[in-house]
């Protein structure tokens, strides 16, 4: 025995003997500071209820406060770290069974260490409210007749209303409620409340649920035939399938190349063997096209997106957790559906930004669906015409099954694209506006073909920034150090960051000018021009402007399919899953939008995003082609997109990252400071690093550290921005200095940080 043993052993000892050692601790964890983990004891009569999973109320702190708390553990003796000291009691439990499954609260302990976020704010996040909050349940009270009264009913002297009330609920054949029961017996509240108190009823009280609304029914579709290429790739997720172990299959295709029939048929085959299906998508493309496709080929499918409410999402999660549910299909969150007997994730568009949390815990839903995956030794399938680098590295390094569909449905040919070099329009042109020449006659021949046009504009609003000539001021929001967005609609100038408004300046706020220009271009605006340039043509725009109402996308889709729309004008939401045979032109207005953002990524997100909306014509028997203008027609990133070659984009952008040790290089750790004081929150950012550094020269750890330095956006909602971030080959190494550095310091009172584990965002 050691000597620090010895120690310990003799200090526990004077309590090990008036309290048994081996009693039940509950290990709790909390949503807000202190997060825990607490060991409790638990009272014998709540021994046989509680579970792991389960929230409970414990005693916190020297004033014994009670707090609700996840029990995440439940161990017979006191563990390790709590010997030093007495435990107090647990005083109740709050749940009738646990919210998650052994499995989950695994998942969300892993995800606790890698996002290096609370494990009880990860499961607060995990678990939608509407289920914490049991919404659209409520508290019943049913009774019945104990054996031991039913037995000697005859034998009892009871006024006639009670006798008779005793009798009709000792014949039910099921608990009833109080107000069943006065309505069968024929009486009043009165009898019934006397019966109880004599303690000839039993009463117990349970939660009853709304019942599940089940869902639309949609008409039977058959499988299709697959293609070859289509043939391939489901053989190969179904060896996936049929393996036992986890393993990644990257399906690698065009855009129309018909993955999501592929993914359907894999599900098929999990669903027969009694297993369920987790399908993600970007919230975007969660149309009502996509959905149907799932009905129409499953009875069960659940939709999870983010405009249920508590109780709607309640319910589904109930009967997912049923196993009455074939396939769940949602965004990012739909991770954490408690399916019992997981068999399949798909995700489809996974090079999305949106599977990636901006809230804490910062997670990324691949990356959770990997790890979910590898506990439940289920295969993953991702998904995409424009794989993430992330995954494309790790196909090429045989980490991931990679299968390609390199042709269209039908051999249709990918739609040609034509590069359109603003630079030169520009010199040369007689019209102002956002449309060039080409693409002006482009649209006026495919209008008059009576095909349909989608115009994609990555800026929403009317005019995006406003400034005045004489004093070169230009309207910020005081929030933000954010130029503001005119608004047509409602004659406003709004902060896109943090929603703050304010009538639109007629004159310059500064100096008074009163020729006050509206530059930039922004959806409205090109929706203004597009009406004036082709003013017989149904024109639509779909931007977060239009789309702010529920059911306003479907609204729109129906529209589409009806063929009512003639051109389409959106912001990036219309780039994705489209799938309409009309569209025959795609007009991409400036393909620069994100090209020159300070993010590393910025050249990966344009190749995506040309190529997305390119993909959304020439679907059709009629063809399809594509413009895009732009200011940098040699960049690699728009003339690979032009030419559909993602490997061509994949090969000149790899060296890139490789050069600086960016992902998928190296791995990355962002650390964003904020406060009111410029000058606190710089000097708090330094002091982080600092310690990271020392905590990197100690051990001698290959890690770089850049910063601090103001963020991109320097300046959001009135705080300062700073930020920095850590490279290095090797994630853990990453975690443990920034961990061993930030567990060692306070932030000054008005400071916050957050750490964001593989970020996506760097603005
Ligand atoms: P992707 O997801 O790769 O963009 P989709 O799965 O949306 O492609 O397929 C594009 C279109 O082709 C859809 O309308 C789909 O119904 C159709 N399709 C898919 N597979 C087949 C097939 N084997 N035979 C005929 N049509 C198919
Ligand atoms: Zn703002």
């Amino acid at each position: 025995m050691t000597k620090q043993q010895q120690l310990f052993d003799a200090e526990a000892a004077p309590w090990e003997l008036d309290e048994a050692d081996d009693r039940p601790v509950a290990t709790v964890v909390l949503p807000e500071t202190p997060f825990g983990p607490f060991d409790y004891l638990v009272p014998d009569e709540l021994l046989s209820r509680l579970e792991a999973g389960m929230r409970v109320r414990v005693p916190l702190g020297r004033g014994n406060r009670t707090v609700q708390a996840y029990c995440v553990r439940i161990t017979n003796g006191r563990p390790e770290a709590s010997r030093s000291h007495r435990l107090k009691e647990l005083h109740a439990i709050v749940d009738n069974a646990p919210l998650l499954t052994p499995s989950m609260l695994r998942l969300t302990e892993w995800m606790s260490e890698y996002y290096l976020c609370p494990w009880g704010q990860v499961l607060e996040a995990v678990v939608p409210a509407g289920v914490r909050q049991q919404a659209g349940t409520r508290e019943v009270t049913f009774l019945s007749v104990p054996t031991s009264v039913a037995a000697r009913l005859t034998q009892l002297k009871l006024p006639r209303k009670q006798a008779e009330a005793l009798r009709v609920l000792a014949a039910s054949p099921r608990s009833l409620t109080a107000t069943e029961l006065a309505r069968s017996a024929q009486c009043t509240a009165g009898p019934i409340k006397e019966l109880q108190r004599k303690g000839l009823i039993n009463s117990e009280s349970s939660r009853v649920h709304r019942d599940y609304d089940g869902q639309p029914k949609v008409e039977r579709e058959h499988q299709l035939a697959l293609n070859a290429e289509q043939q391939v790739a489901l053989a190969k997720i179904l060896d996936a399938i049929n393996s036992q172990e986890q393993e990644t299959v990257l399906v690698f295709g065009v855009t129309g190349s018909g993955k999501t029939e592929v993914y359907i048929q894999a599900i098929e085959e999990v669903v027969a063997f009694g297993r369920q299906a987790i399908v993600l998508v970007p919230e975007i493309s969660l149309t009502p096209q996509t959905v149907a496709r799932f009905r129409s080929r499953f009875d069960g499918v659940a939709v999870l997106h983010s405009h249920l409410s508590n109780v709607e999402r309640h319910a589904q999660w109930r009967e997912i957790a049923s196993g009455r549910v074939q396939v769940v299909v949602g965004a990012r969150s739909a991770i954490f559906a408690p399916t019992p007997h997981l068999g399949l994730i798909v995700i489809d568009e996974e090079h999305d930004a949106s599977f990636k949390q901006d809230s804490l815990p910062r997670y990324h839903a691949s990356n959770v669906a990997l790890q979910r995956a590898s506990m439940e030794k289920v295969p993953v399938v991702l998904g995409s015409a424009t794989p993430s680098l992330e995954s494309w590295r790790r196909a090429q390094r045989s980490e991931y099954q990679l299968v390609e569909l390199e042709k269209r449905i039908l051999e249709r040919p990918l739609p040609d694209v034509g590069i359109i070099d603003l630079r030169a329009e520009y010199q040369s042109r007689s019209s102002r506006g956002a449309i060039s020449r080409p693409l002006h006659q482009a649209m006026t021949t495919a209008l008059r073909d009576g095909g349909h046009v989608i115009l994609l504009l990555n800026r929403r609003g009317f005019s995006t920034s406003i400034q005045c000539p004489a004093c070169g001021g230009v309207v910020k929001c005081p929030d933000c150090d954010i130029a503001m967005t005119h608004h047509r609609e409602g004659e406003k100038a709004v902060c896109h960051y943090c929603d703050h408004q304010i009538v639109a300046p007629p004159v310059c706020p500064e100096c008074q000018f009163e020729g006050i220009r509206y530059g930039g271009l922004g959806t409205q605006r090109l929706e203004a021009e597009v009406r004036a340039r082709f003013s017989n043509a149904n024109v639509f725009r779909m931007d977060s402007d239009t789309m702010q109402k529920p059911g306003s996308h479907e609204a729109a889709f129906a529209k589409l399919r009806a063929g009512e729309i003639d051109v389409l004008i959106g912001t990036q939401m219309i780039a994705k899953g489209l799938d309409f045979p009309n569209v025959t032109l795609v007009g991409v207005i400036n393909a620069d939008t994100a090209l020159h953002f300070p993010d590393f990524r910025a050249s990966e997100r344009t190749f995506q995003l040309v190529t997305q909306v390119a993909g959304r014509t020439g679907r059709g028997d009629r063809g399809g082609h594509v413009l895009v203008q732009t200011l940098s027609p040699e960049h690699p990133a728009i003339i690979a997109a032009s030419k559909h070659d993602y490997r061509r984009f994949a090969k000149a952008e790899l060296p890139v990252r490789e050069e600086f040790g960016y992902p998928p290089s190296g791995k990355m750790i962002r650390g964003i400071v904020r406060g009111e004081s410029e000058l606190v929150t710089e000097a708090f950012a330094e002091k982080v690093c600092e310690l990271i550094e020392s905590s990197v020269s100690d051990r001698g750890l290959q890690v770089r550290i850049l910063g601090p330095s103001p963020a991109p956006i320097s300046k959001l909602r009135g705080k300062f921005r700073f930020h920095f971030l850590i490279l290095g080959q090797d994630i853990d190494v990453l975690r443990q200095v920034v961990s061993a550095a930030t567990t060692k310091i306070k932030s000054p009172d008005d400071v916050q940080w957050v750490i964001d584990v593989d970020p996506l965002d760097m603005l």
